[in-house]
């Protein structure tokens, strides 16, 4: 099939994966709105909210708190907008949440590579 983001969890295009397990990967967006930005993906192919099921979508939720614990270690935003796209919104057909930190002031990043290796750092 010819998804880019199966191509990211086959690993076949890479990604900075902020947390990853057997159901789900969560990486930086590679166009970001915010410091920290980051996708959470199931591992199967979903193409959208639409077509989610019960059980996967309990791995996502589970993966945004994962998330959120890792990006508040690293960044401390003072809020999240949690999205999912669907239609002529949804660029990518392959189920994808949103996780954008919200920052009274945000941090001074431009670099997803820089972002990344905070993320890193603040988990040793
Ligand atoms: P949508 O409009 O489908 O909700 O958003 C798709 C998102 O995927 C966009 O924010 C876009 O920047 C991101 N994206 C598209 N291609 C890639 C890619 O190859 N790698 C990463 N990390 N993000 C991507
Ligand atoms: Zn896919």
């Amino acid at each position: 099939m010819d998804c880019i983001f199966c191509k990211i969890i086959k690993g076949d295009i890479p990604s900075y994966t902020v947390y990853e397990n057997e159901h789900v990967k969560c990486y930086l967006d590679i166009n970001p709105n915010n410091v920290g930005h980051t996708l959470v993906i199931p591992k199967k192919h979903i193409t959208d909210a639409i077509e989610m099921d019960s059980e996967t979508i309990v791995h996502i939720n589970n993966a945004l708190k994962e998330v959120v614990s890792i990006l508040d270690k690293t960044f401390k935003p003072d809020g999240y907008k949690f999205a999912v796209n669907y239609g002529i919104c949804q660029e990518v057909k392959h189920y994808h949440l949103h996780i954008v930190p919200k920052y009274k002031n945000e941090p001074l990043i431009s670099d997803i590579k820089e972002v990344y290796e905070k993320i890193i750092a603040s988990k040793e």
